[in-house]
């Protein structure tokens, strides 16, 4: 087949009536599938059962160091889960605080903290005339929502296969001292799945911020989360890298085990540098007693150690893997060759980020709803949900059952082509 761009009006028309007969077809059927969340599918839920059997009614609830984890206190976390959590993290158990449930949680918390109380020493951002973050786009809707929740102006940054435009991210940061932050996703990125290039990394950490309070907020959330065996992303461990570069303070890193256990009921956790440490828990024992420690030994004896957690991803990825490669298939046997959308092949994370012509994505949502497949709504990737192109779709293969994915992944592929018909066509 030829670009569409190439095609003739009468063959555009003629195009447009076959996807148009097509696109009835599957509104008999009366679908109703669901691409837009990236949730672990059940099959990936039930790895972690022997979760549930690790501690029963007989079991010893202490940890190694004699602690009885059935009560009060431990604020940081067990060092055991500190040990497990830093291994997968890349960190020193000792840079370590392990959370409750959610890191986006733990996220929400750092950014309110700043908001009311500053960071170390530094003007509470709500005394302040004005608070920016840079957020790299297409990204993660829930970030955004946080900042735009505490009216903090998001400036958005072009994404590329290596990372965020680091000339730009350079010249703002160090010029502007309102602008106080940057999500990062820097590995198997929701959407793209993109990761940092080793470069990218050593920029992010010779950063000359203007204002003394700037944070890299980098959501590892996906850092173990490999599709392949043979084909992995690494990254160059950013706190480590900041510490080499003069700039031990500037970087929070989050990480949590919902994608690894069960979402919602993991375990969340922040590494960061002893300065940054002692501001957060001087603010953290007013707040809470200690977090789940039950939760973290169960995490610790169901894994054991790092070893298990990685063996136990595999089993993750031999599930989610054949769904990721159906929809890039199904995405390439359909419209390779015309012109009308790219999309991305990541080797790990939890999406697949498509871009349709300009001024398409959010029909292209819409058609798919109306014949019964729903995705993330179009714009959800950018801040304040204004995608100025309208072209960016975040795809989420993990959660459908097989055949559902398939269906739903063909039936948006006619949505793209018949959608870009029509764009075409005027
Ligand atoms: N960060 C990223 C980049 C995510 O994609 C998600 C979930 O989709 C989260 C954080 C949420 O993590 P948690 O369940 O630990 O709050």
């Amino acid at each position: 087949m030829k670009p569409y761009r190439e095609m003739s009006r009468e063959e555009l028309k003629a195009e447009e009536e076959k996807l148009r007969k097509e696109y009835r077809k599957y509104q008999a059927m009366e679908l109703h599938l669901d691409m837009s969340r990236g949730k672990p599918c059940k099959e990936q839920l039930d790895l972690s059962m022997g979760m549930m059997d690790v501690l029963d009614s007989n079991a010893d609830l202490c940890c190694e160091d004699g602690t009885d984890c059935r009560n009060y206190g431990v604020l940081s976390g067990i060092h055991e889960a500190k040990v497990l959590i830093g291994d997968m993290m890349e960190n020193n158990p000792d840079n370590i605080i392990i959370y409750g449930n959610s890191s986006l949680n733990v996220m929400y918390d750092t950014v309110s903290r700043a908001y009311t109380h500053g960071i170390m020493g530094n003007t509470p951002w709500c005394r302040l005339d004005k608070i920016k973050f840079l957020c790299p786009v297409p990204g993660y809707d829930r970030h955004f929502g946080i900042t735009e929740y505490f009216g903090i102006e998001m400036i958005p940054v072009p994404m590329s296969p290596t990372g965020p435009d680091m000339d730009m991210v350079e010249n703002l940061v160090s010029e502007d001292p309102s602008i106080k932050g940057i999500w990062c996703v820097p590995k198997y990125a929701n959407p793209t799945g993109y990761s940092y290039s080793d470069e990218t990394v050593r920029r992010f950490a010779r950063l000359k911020p203007a204002a003394p309070d700037f944070r890299i907020f980098w959501d590892n959330a996906y850092g173990i989360h490999h599709l392949y065996d043979d084909r992995q992303d690494y990254l160059i461990e950013i706190l480590a890298e900041c510490k080499r570069a003069g700039n031990p303070d500037m970087v929070y890193k989050f990480a949590s085990t919902s994608k690894i256990t069960f979402p919602g009921s993991g375990i969340a956790a922040l590494a960061t540098s002893p300065n940054n440490m002692e501001d957060i828990l001087a603010q953290m024992k007013v707040q809470t007693i200690g977090h789940d420690k039950v939760n973290q030994l169960r995490h610790v004896r169901f894994f054991k150690d790092i070893h298990g957690m990685t063996e136990h991803m595999r089993k993750q990825a031999d599930i989610i893997r054949p769904k990721f490669e159906a929809v890039e298939q199904i995405l390439d046997e359909n419209l390779t060759g015309l012109d009308i959308g790219t999309w991305t092949k990541p080797l790990g994370g939890y999406f697949i980020s498509f871009d349709s012509l300009p001024g398409c994505a959010k029909s292209i949502v819409a058609h798919a709803k109306k014949a019964g497949v729903v995705m993330t709504g179009a714009g959800a990737t950018w801040p304040y949900h204004k995608d100025p192109n309208d072209s960016n779709i975040r795809i989420a293969p993990t959660y459908p059952p097989m055949e559902d994915l398939i269906k739903a992944a063909q039936l948006f592929s006619l949505c793209v082509k018949l959608v870009s018909v029509e764009k075409l066509l005027g």
